[in-house]
């Protein structure tokens, strides 16, 4: 996608990759994702600020130091049936972003998972999806490891593994696991709605 900015000698004035403008826009990119909950790794991804910086900028605004460790890197996860709900309802404020809104890489998915949250203030219903885990979402959705189905039963786009794709596919909505909604939270080996019979 359009990587035109950091041309140097521009007709615009835009912001060189080394310029303050530029230094002042990644810094302010980083506050907004730092707000909003996201790990060292996502904001190293996207930041394009020295590591020594992004830790200084979390410690000042967090009050601790970033916690350490691995992202969750499983798609698995996406396919369970409480996350897959609210990851189906992620993918597509991330899609409206880049198709309406005309937003792209980490805008889209910043304004997408506003929007899945303020969609979840109006329900009064607790958020599934971490920025971060949107995030892995957003990048799973855009390699190709995770795509959309379409429900036969509600119509609705779910997520799906790609290869999991069928044609008659029903949703965990539509075809809720017997121990959906009893649990708090469903465990970490997860209710594999899409397996099927
Ligand atoms: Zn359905």
């Amino acid at each position: 996608m359009g990587g035109s900015v950091a041309r140097a000698s521009g007709t615009r004035p835009g912001p060189g990759r080394n310029g303050v403008l530029h230094d002042m826009e990644q810094t302010r990119l980083a506050v907004e994702m730092i707000g909003l909950g996201a790990r060292l790794q996502v904001l190293e991804a996207e930041v394009s600020l020295p590591r020594v910086r992004l830790v200084r900028l979390y410690k000042e605004l967090c009050g601790v130091s970033p916690p350490k460790g691995m992202l969750p890197f499983s798609t698995d996860w996406f396919l369970t049936w409480r996350p897959n709900a609210h990851a189906s309802m992620l993918l597509a404020a991330y899609r409206f972003m880049v198709r309406a809104g005309h937003l792209s890489g980490i805008r889209a998915t910043l304004s997408g998972f506003r929007m899945y949250r303020e969609h979840l203030c109006v329900t009064n219903e607790a958020a599934q999806l971490s920025f971060t885990r949107a995030w892995m979402l957003v990048r799973f959705y855009e390699r190709g490891m995770l795509q959309l189905a379409r429900c036969q039963g509600c119509h609705g786009e779910f997520v799906v593994h790609a290869h999991d794709a069928r044609q008659r596919y029903t949703c965990g909505l539509c075809l809720p696991p017997a121990r959906a909604g009893k649990g708090r939270k469903p465990g970490p080996a997860g209710e594999r709605v899409l397996a099927g019979a």
